[in-house]
């Protein structure tokens, strides 16, 4: 007989454990055009920046005139 577990863990419990990993994910890095906090490895959302280029064009631009 295998060894089965005899009741199923409560929604609390599985919660606090994807708590603990969901809160390791959250890394950000500043960017270097615009030094505002990113997920790494993506276009920067504020500025449009990736790897010194400029690839999108920000879709709100900071000064209006
Ligand atoms: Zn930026």
């Amino acid at each position: 007989m295998t060894p089965l577990p005899k009741r199923r863990h409560s929604t609390r419990r599985g919660g606090k454990r994807k708590a603990s990993i969901r809160q390791k994910l959250t890394g950000l890095v500043p960017c270097k055009n615009c030094s505002s906090m990113i997920r790494p490895h993506r276009i920067c959302p504020n500025c449009g920046f990736y790897n010194g280029k400029e690839i999108l064009k920000p879709k709100t631009p900071k000064a209006k005139k």
